[in-house]
């Protein structure tokens, strides 16, 4: 069945139609006490997935530590057609998983450094060669963890998905930091009211606006617009802070997603990853956000600041 991305140019949304992917397995953070049910990001089950696009292994072992392959459920496939500005279109784009641990029950802020630094070469690896595909305009990485989140499957994992073009939001992004001397991302990554905590290298802050509750975003100090081009002290301090951030998001709920905004060909923005934190009822979004956009949030600057510093 073919995969389509349609566009209402009215609301300015993009809905990718992947019917395909209703057959995905559902498979818990729990498995090992089912036992039943196998899951495919362990070590030893990869014939479950597509065949691996990377693995990094240590020194001295035999297993990897981090794996990336195609998402056996794509929502975009290499094989469609994409036609710019037609209203129903083939999904064409590249869709991989990256399983950032062997282990099932391992949890994304319980990994040690040096696994950490596999995890973000496995990211670099995966982003830099997803953005030179032909017909690529724009590279998503991103993480949903727990089932408030969307995550399908509770073995810790991020997707990446290469899209034919640039989101609204993220355009947006690249119009409001391109020009150095003006870029929000600058102002806001020393905006001392809004920091939460920050290392040598990146503040992370609570957003002017937050459209959820304990939202958080990690930017670096400096104006960078590629993370894969992190030097080797910025990378660690990049990942302590991903880390921790995830860390402070999980006092509050345990699902949460997170999205890598990077420069693509087409644009550059500041670097920042964005950090929703997935309460679940009361906090979901209802029939006014649905039905007009106008988010409503229950949890005010000071509240969050309060929790999360
Ligand atoms: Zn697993
Ligand atoms: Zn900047
Ligand atoms: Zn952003």
């Amino acid at each position: 069945m073919a995969i389509e991305i349609q566009t209402d140019k009215i609301k300015k949304v993009v809905v990718i139609v992947a019917s395909a992917r209703s057959k995905r397995p559902i498979v818990s953070k729990k498995v090992k006490v089912k036992k039943k049910q196998a899951c495919p990001f362990d070590f030893g089950n990869e014939e479950m997935t597509p065949s691996s696009r990377l693995e990094i292994v240590t020194f001295n072992s035999k297993k990897w530590e981090v794996r990336a392959m195609e998402n056996k459920f794509p929502a975009v496939s290499p094989f469609e057609k994409y036609v710019p500005n037609k209203e129903h279109t083939g999904a064409f784009g590249v869709h991989e998983v990256i399983v950032e641990t062997p282990s099932h029950s391992e949890q994304f802020e319980d990994l040690t450094a040096s696994q950490m630094q596999s995890v973000f070469e496995a990211y670099v690896n995966r982003f830099a060669e997803i953005s030179k595909i032909k017909g690529i305009k724009y590279v998503s990485l991103f993480k949903n963890h727990g089932q408030n989140a969307g995550a399908s499957i509770g073995h810790e994992h991020s997707q990446i998905i290469g899209l034919p073009f640039v989101p609204e939001i993220n355009a947006s992004e690249f119009q409001h930091s391109k020009n150095k001397s003006q870029c929000i991302y600058c102002k806001l990554a020393k905006e001392k009211a809004n920091v939460i905590f920050e290392n040598k290298f990146f503040s992370v802050v609570y957003p002017d606006v937050a459209r959820f509750g304990f939202e958080c975003w990690i930017v670096p100090k400096k104006h960078k617009i590629n993370f894969c081009l992190f030097g080797t002290k910025e990378r660690t301090a990049f990942m302590e802070a991903l880390q921790e951030t995830v860390c402070r998001v999980k006092r509050k709920t345990s699902d949460y997603n997170f999205s890598f905004h990077n420069s693509c060909k087409d644009g550059e923005v500041h670097f920042h990853v964005e950090v929703y934190p997935r309460q679940g009822a009361p906090h979901v979004w209802a029939g006014l956000e649905l039905g007009t956009g106008v988010i409503i949030s229950s949890i005010d600057k000071t509240t969050a600041l309060k929790m999360l510093r």
